[in-house]
């Protein structure tokens, strides 16, 4: 099962994309665009692998002067980068894009080395990141508002969508750097400037895209401060959240850190966008392919070691095929390939560190005395090439979707078998029982199965997908979910529109000024 790497020339492999991507073994704790600042006197993390434990890189951390040299700067850039026409905007982000192509292979090996995710996943982030920019360059030449009939003679109405300011994009671990491309690149064309604060667990992917825009920014003699990075830990995420400077403040992460920044920056009454846990469910109806199904579940819930956002949780299965589902399951899963994640022959890689497997651990031992049942996994691996503990075996548990720890979102690869019985409401009813709300899918090929899972009485989640799983979504499409998972949209569709602000205009061509609604106020001279 495990592929031992001893014959990968990785070493030397992870030596050339460092240098590549311009990490230094120790790194800056923040960067305007054109300048690294924060070289020294600063705390510092060592950055090491989840896949074998190695030393990657140090970064020093940012302290409250350097978070506030940030945001000065930044606000003097956005003086500037307003002004510029959205389209000269959008060329420059076409540039970062053909830049990050240029950069696909190195900086897909840094995402999965320094997160852990498979070689394939990490270039699968960096292609959203390409795909994005593409967006973005179509999007700054139609930031378009509608036009209205006024109700007065001679009178012309519209809506125009302006620069907001700084957007603080504050992003977790688990996709490093595809999150903050999905905002920044709306948010730059849009005429913001942006300040990024990656997961303090994943910086180095940060840096090695700050030094990609460092060459594009050179190259048309921008000013310092439109993207901007800042390396820190909960504690610069909280000045960002507080800070009225920041009109928007784009936040990734689990719930509980959502919650504090939407309280810090509702109580200044800025705006937040927010994209929180998941807690995602299939529903397989009598009346599923299971041929397709099969595939899109274990993809689902073991991909990314079950660290994806959208990563499949709960399976809910009519009762007439759940015995032949379970079966299934329990055949494929003893054989994933577990082992290290530049391994071309690997599926599943490392937990991020040792609590996500505290955390799956813990997960496993409650569930299972609330009355869930372990059908299979739930080894924390050791030995020859696990030396780390931070590869398990992904698990599989018969459950009730009441119980606590199924209500919960472990980061980790847990999947909960889940019977129903009767019609697809039932199972409609289930999907929706959690406190979450991001992604959904039912496999069935009725037409009135699937179309009552996605009717107004249907999933409740902000994504519901037939006959695909819950994970891996293109980025022409709205992003985020509700509920707990805190009703942001990014990417695709209009969600750019959240990093402007609205202004409706109205404007009078006639010599006569008839008030709105009939109004007669006439001034006596
Ligand atoms: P996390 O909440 O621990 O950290 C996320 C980010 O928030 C980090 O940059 C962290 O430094 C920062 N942070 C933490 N506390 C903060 C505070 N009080 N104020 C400001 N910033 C703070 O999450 P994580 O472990 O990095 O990521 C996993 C979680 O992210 C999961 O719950 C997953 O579902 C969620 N996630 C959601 C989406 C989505 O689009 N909905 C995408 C990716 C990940």
């Amino acid at each position: 099962m495990k592929q031992t790497i001893e014959s990968l020339p990785l070493v030397k492999e992870i030596t050339d994309v460092l240098q590549q991507l311009g990490i230094k073994e120790v790194n800056p704790a923040y960067s305007t665009g054109l300048v690294w600042g924060g070289h020294e006197g600063r705390s510092t993390r060592t950055i090491t692998s989840p896949a074998d434990g190695n030393t990657i890189a140090t970064v020093n951390m940012a302290n409250a002067d350097d978070y506030d040299q940030v945001v000065q700067t930044a606000q003097e850039a956005f003086k500037v980068w307003r002004k510029t026409p959205a389209p000269k905007r959008g060329e420059v982000v076409r540039q970062i894009g053909d830049r990050l192509r240029k950069h696909k292979e190195a900086l897909g090996k840094l995402v999965s080395y320094e997160m852990g995710k498979i070689y394939q996943e990490g270039l699968g982030e960096v292609q959203e990141m390409i795909d994005i920019c593409d967006f973005a360059v179509g999007l700054s030449r139609q930031l378009h508002g509608f036009t209205m009939h006024s109700e007065r003679p001679q009178h012309r109405m519209y809506e125009q969508y302006h620069p907001l300011g700084i957007v603080g994009v504050i992003s977790a671990f688990n996709f490093p750097v595809a999150v903050w491309s999905w905002n920044a690149m709306l948010a730059a064309v849009c005429g913001d400037v942006i300040i990024w604060k990656p997961s303090e667990k994943t910086p180095l992917t940060g840096v090695a895209c700050q030094h990609i825009i460092r060459e594009v920014l050179t190259e048309n003699e921008l000013p310092e401060g439109i993207f901007n990075l800042i390396i820190g830990d909960a504690e610069i995420g909280s000045l960002m959240s507080h800070d009225k400077r920041v009109p928007l403040v784009s936040a990734t992460g689990s719930t509980h850190m959502g919650k504090k920044v939407g309280e810090a920056v509702g109580a200044r009454l800025g705006k937040s966008l927010l994209e929180l846990g998941g807690n995602n469910a299939i529903i397989l109806t009598e009346n599923a392919d299971l041929e397709m199904a099969l595939r899109a579940i274990v993809f689902g819930a073991v991909g990314t070691c079950g660290q994806r956002c959208t990563s499949t949780r709960r399976l809910i299965i009519h009762e007439n095929i759940y015995d032949q589902v379970k079966e299934r399951l329990l055949k494929v899963y003893p054989n994933l390939p577990i082992g290290h994640p530049l391994d071309s022959t690997t599926l599943i890689g490392p937990l991020i560190d040792k609590d996500a497997v505290n955390a799956f651990s813990n997960a496993l031992e409650k569930v299972q005395q609330e009355g869930g049942t372990l059908l299979t996994g739930g080894e924390v691996l050791s030995g020859d090439g696990f030396e780390t503990g931070t590869y398990v075996k992904p698990a599989i548990v018969e459950a009730e979707n009441h119980y606590e720890m199924v209500q919960e979102e472990t980061f980790a690869p847990i999947l909960y078998l889940i019977k129903y019985s009767g019609e697809v409401e039932n199972a409609i009813e289930i999907q929706n029982g959690v406190r979450q709300g991001l992604s959904s899918a039912i496999f069935s090929t009725s037409l009135l199965e699937t179309e009552a899972f996605l009717s107004h009485w249907g999933s409740d989640c902000g994504i519901a997908n037939v006959n695909i799983g819950t994970s891996g979504a293109e980025i022409g499409g709205a992003f985020g979910g509700e509920k707990e998972t805190g009703g942001g949209r990014e990417s695709g569709s209009d969600a750019w529109k959240v990093y402007m602000r609205r202004q409706t205009n109205t404007i009078n061509y006639s010599r006569e000024l008839p008030l709105a609604q009939g109004i007669k106020f006439d001034i006596m001279d």
